[in-house]
């Protein structure tokens, strides 16, 4: 996504952000990974080819990860590795249903014996080749702390359990919608804090946090989950949940063929007002983050999602389309969100936005208006902790000057 920038109209206040992240890019990508997981696995050693993995897998991914301390960059990348490799079995369709069910239930102490590797299975090429020489994923996290590992394993597992459960029966109501997204995303969120917390640069206060961790998830999955409307609904599966889009269609497929009716906005409205509860959690959590980096690392996914949410608002084009907020946008959040203070002027600038977008004809304008309100409160919050703030444990002057 990052790199298409010269063809993407970008707006001058942009233009030193697109520079600045593209050098940034450049002095962090030691190597430019042209060749394929399959002759990497044989060149470059486990730890070199987890990160090359992960360039490949997702770049996105890759671009956050390097905000992190290097003793971190390991333990987060090994983890994603494992949680992408159990995805592409869960994402496999072609798959038996018993086969499935076994690799998802078991995948936690498989993907923990040396040497193992699984053949055949995957969507796209770059998961086959990651699940193809998954020994050197192996091999990195037999390398970890066992903290780390333990971690790790144990969030594995429970996500594994959960994605099993979910093969056999569909998200019908809200209820399973955040059940599901606390298997595949809060559980990463949930599972980053207990890491954080192991290493010493977060407080062991961070990793009891579970409820608000699993928003951080929960919001980035959504948002990502109403975003993908079409291009799940070109593959033939869907995430949002019946118990909402009932409301307005008989068929969630209806809402590609006028993407511009009433009903259809409504209903992407509707996901999107759901999405936006879990905010002011993610700024609670976000408020309790010492290290600038780990903040960084956690802020930049949340910022970027709240500015897709703004672009995604009353836009029929989600039904059309895989929709983007802009290069120069995306490249600006992911440089200046560096403290709290840039992190909530933001979020209050998509949020004032989204309050500037809604009509009293929607039928979810109370609730969306009250949950932006709580979004503002969330924020006003914070600057009133910070200020009063006794102890000089805040490292706020540390964050600015980051
Ligand atoms: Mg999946």
């Amino acid at each position: 996504m990052m790199l298409d920038i010269i063809s993407t109209a970008i707006k001058p206040s942009e233009l030193s952000s697109v520079l600045k992240l593209k050098l940034s890019l450049s002095l962090c990508r030691k190597r430019a990974y042209k060749s394929s997981l399959n002759s990497l696995a044989e060149d470059l050693s486990d730890r070199e080819f987890c990160l090359a993995a992960l360039t490949k897998v997702s770049r996105s991914f890759a671009v956050v990860i390097q905000q992190l301390p290097n003793e971190l960059q390991d333990a987060v990348c090994v983890f994603y590795l494992i949680l992408r490799g159990l995805d592409s079995v869960e994402d496999d369709m072609n798959l038996s249903i018993e086969k499935k069910l076994n690799l998802l239930r078991n995948f936690h102490s498989k993907s923990m014996e040396p040497g193992w590797s699984l053949t055949e299975i995957g969507d796209s090429v770059e998961y086959r080749q990651l699940l193809a020489n998954f020994q050197k994923v192996v091999a990195a996290y037999l390398r970890l702390k066992p903290s780390y590992r333990n971690i790790i394993k144990n969030i594995t597992y429970q996500m594994g359990q959960g994605m099993a459960d979910f093969a056999e029966k569909k998200i019908q109501t809200t209820a399973d919608y955040n059940l599901y997204c606390h298997y595949v995303a809060g559980l990463v969120g949930i599972g980053l804090s207990q890491i954080f917390s192991a290493s010493g640069y977060e407080s062991s206060f961070l990793e009891q946090q579970k409820i608000i961790a699993n928003s951080m998830g929960l919001f980035l999955q959504k948002t990502n989950i109403i975003r993908d409307y079409f291009e799940d609904i070109e593959l033939e599966r869907t995430f949002w949940p019946p118990q909402i889009w009932a409301k307005y269609a008989e068929k969630l497929e209806t809402h590609k063929l006028y993407p511009e009716s009433p009903e259809s906005i409504a209903c992407l409205n509707h996901m999107i007002a759901d999405a936006l509860q879990h905010v002011p959690d993610c700024v609670a959590y976000l408020k309790m983050i010492q290290h600038p980096k780990i903040f960084r690392f956690c802020a930049i996914p949340q910022v970027m999602a709240m500015a897709t949410l703004n672009k995604i608002y009353n836009n029929p084009d989600v039904f059309r389309t895989k929709v983007k907020i802009r290069t120069g946008l995306a490249a600006r959040l992911m440089v200046e969100t560096n403290s709290m203070e840039r992190f909530n002027s933001f979020m209050e600038k998509f949020t004032y936005k989204l309050i500037s977008k809604l009509s009293a004809e929607d039928p979810n304008y109370l609730i969306t208006k009250k949950r932006l309100h709580r979004i503002i409160e969330a924020i006003d919050a914070t600057r009133v902790s910070h200020s009063i703030a006794p102890d000089g444990n805040d490292n706020i002057e540390e964050r600015v000057l980051f």
